[in-house]
């Protein structure tokens, strides 16, 4: 069973992720995934060279993300080009991923989680969410930005009215950080008494 895990900015997706960690449930990342399908020797990594040219490379042979974003910030036919190269890709890496975990059930960790469609292929989906004040003063507080900057990529991100309609299980962090374990510790029982167990897996396959 996969589990989707989003939030906005500074909303406490990574502080979630590491208390469903530290409970044994095994999380992946979209992000992490975006990142090492174009690491050095992926294919995918060649393909965005051959295409955009050569020096979409650093020195030592990463992506250079801000050129790659630069070029396509205005232009939608490239970013379409490098959505359809990525997406699939993405998309698998996640896949396998989930797959090798031994929890009983796994997290997929998403900020574009409803953006994306992702939730459509999981079982439910959990929102952490916090007013947008506290998120702003929490962006800050992390990436040394300014209110300006926080304010703008909360604006570019779908509401979070919006993202309350959409999940099944909205967790408030505007409380402490003991707050969100605890909000979460329930959770899991939740989740887990949801579960199907091994004998009542057996039984289904009598009736069936
Ligand atoms: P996200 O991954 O959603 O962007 P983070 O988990 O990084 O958000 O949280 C943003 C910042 O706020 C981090 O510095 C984190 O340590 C802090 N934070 C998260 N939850 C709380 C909380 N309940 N109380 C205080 N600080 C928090």
């Amino acid at each position: 069973m996969i589990i989707g895990l989003t939030g906005g900015i500074g909303s406490g997706k990574s502080a979630a992720t590491a208390i469903f960690e530290r409970l044994g449930i095994g999380c992946v990342d979209a992000d992490h995934v975006a990142r090492e399908v174009v690491e050095p020797g992926e294919p995918a990594l060649a393909s965005i060279v051959e295409h955009f040219g050569p020096d979409l490379l650093m020195a030592d042979g990463t992506l250079n993300r801000g050129r790659l974003r630069e070029r396509i910030f205005t232009n939608e036919p490239e970013r379409l080009w490098l959505e359809a190269l990525l997406h699939p890709l993405i998309r698998k890496r996640m896949t396998q991923q989930l797959a090798a975990q031994t929890s009983p059930y796994a997290i997929l960790v998403a900020p574009l989680l409803f953006e994306n469609d992702l939730d459509k292929g999981c079982e439910a989906s959990i929102l952490i969410d916090v007013p947008e004040e506290i998120q702003v003063s929490r962006v800050m507080a992390r990436d040394n930005s300014d209110e300006a900057q926080a304010r703008s990529i909360i604006k570019r991100q779908m509401s979070r009215a919006d993202k309350r309609l959409r999940a099944s299980y909205v967790i408030d962090n505007s409380g402490t950080l003991a707050d969100l374990e605890n909000a979460l510790v329930a959770l899991h029982q939740e989740i887990m008494a949801k579960l199907p167990t091994p004998s009542s897996e057996t039984g289904k396959r009598h009736d069936d």
